[in-house]
């Protein structure tokens, strides 16, 4: 089988995990550190919270913004769930802004149209790698600032772009953001099996993760508010050292802590990445040379603001124009063993949006006309040439060209 997308596992990987195994930390160890400090270093970020998914890191983006009851959220209708969930989750309203039909980002006009005074947050969906236009998101998001006098936090949904590029400047290092969060699902760029991150260059937002990822509990002495507690009493001796035992909860925050086998697995990945993005591009570019001039067949948009990672590989195919219907299409790739997938339906059209949110059809048009047509591919570094050629070929003939 040869699926949408998948892990590239090597020995290194395999024997990166077994020396977690035979040191002392399985969890909470020094991998979490290292870890962090490697996607520092490759994103250009100030800070990075690592977590047990891409998921938990939204979470707990949107509880370090503050959000939560009657706010309202801006996000991408064309994504995965979990880049509106984290809203729900903080009791705020996810709002869904229409995406732009060549790249399948939100589009900062349709933005700037949904912000109200209850806007707390917008969270950008950087679509398949290529980034969103950050830039004028930044600038509505500012005016809206202004004129509504308070913060309004950006978060961007990297899940899909570790390893891309925006205006030459690294997606993770935040120059037009507060947060960037990414995932690292086995289908991601690396994988640690599940994991996730926050990036960011606010120290004071970087203390709020790292207390919502573990409990809401600190160990740093300036925090600590039960002053009497904390403290050896002058009596006893020195004076002013903390209590060996001591630590104390000052938020409600979760467990989402990802542990040191998980880390040291991305740090063997992240070691590829590289070479994982080169490779996809090679594929992409066969992809594009094949299907280019193909009718009723749309390519790849490639912004050139933009330098993606290519996590998908998304054909527009105009099955109603053809008299296909998709999942034959999709049958009939599945009989040559050829896997394919859809991204995304839009979110709002999903049981629970319609019931909690009174989200309905008709709200994002684009966003609906892009999903009658998506189809994602197989694209991921372990693909062989024969493999790619495969796909090629059979996706022509399913077509019903050569
Ligand atoms: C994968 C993904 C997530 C969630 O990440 P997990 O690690 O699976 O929790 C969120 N948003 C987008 C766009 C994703 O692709």
């Amino acid at each position: 089988m040869i699926p949408y997308g998948k892990q590239s596992i090597d020995e290194s990987d395999i024997q990166s995990i077994i020396d977690v195994l035979k040191s002392t930390n399985l969890t909470q160890g020094p991998k979490i550190e290292e870890f962090e400090s490697a996607l520092c270093e490759l994103t250009e970020a100030d800070y990075a919270i690592c977590l047990n998914s891409g998921t938990s890191a939204l979470h707990i983006a949107c509880l370090a913004a503050g959000i939560g009851n009657g706010d309202e959220v801006i996000t991408s209708p064309n994504s995965f769930v979990a880049s509106a969930n984290c809203a729900a989750y903080c009791g705020a309203k996810p709002i869904f802004a229409d995406i732009d039909s060549k790249t399948y980002n939100i589009v900062p006009d349709e933005i700037d149209t949904k912000i109200t005074s209850r806007t707390r947050a917008v969270i950008p969906v950087h679509f398949a790698g290529q980034s969103c236009d950050m830039a004028s998101i930044k600038h509505v998001v500012s005016v809206a600032e202004a004129k509504y006098g308070h913060k309004i936090y950006i978060i961007e949904d990297a899940c899909h772009a570790l390893g891309s590029l925006y205006k030459n400047k690294k997606v993770g290092s935040c120059p037009f953001s507060d947060m960037t969060v990414m995932s690292f699902h086995p289908v991601k760029q690396i994988t640690t099996g599940e994991g996730g991150v926050v990036l960011t260059n606010d120290q004071g937002l970087q203390k709020k993760l790292r207390q919502l990822r573990s409990h809401g509990i600190t160990k740093d002495p300036s925090e600590f508010i039960n002053r009497d507690l904390a403290f050896t009493t002058a009596s006893s001796g020195s004076g002013n050292e903390v209590n060996p035992w001591y630590y104390e909860q000052i938020s409600l925050g979760y467990n989402y802590r990802i542990t040191d086998i998980q880390c040291a697995l991305g740090l063997s990945q992240l070691q590829k990445i590289t070479r994982f993005c080169k490779r996809r591009r090679e594929i992409v570019n066969r992809y594009n040379d094949a299907f280019k001039d193909i009718l009723n067949i749309q390519i790849p948009f490639e912004d050139k603001e933009c330098d993606s990672n290519f996590h998908l590989y998304v054909l527009l195919f105009d099955f109603e124009k053809m008299s296909i219907e998709r999942s034959r299409f999709m049958l009939a790739l599945r009989q040559k063993d050829i896997l394919t997938q859809v991204h995304y339906i839009p979110v709002y059209l999903q049981p629970y949006y319609r019931q909690h949110f009174g989200t309905n059809v008709g709200d994002c048009p684009n966003a609906e006309e892009y999903y009658k047509k998506c189809l994602s591919i197989p694209l991921y570094p372990a693909m062989t040439g024969a493999d790619v050629e495969k796909v090629v070929v059979e996706v022509k003939k399913s077509w019903g060209f050569c």
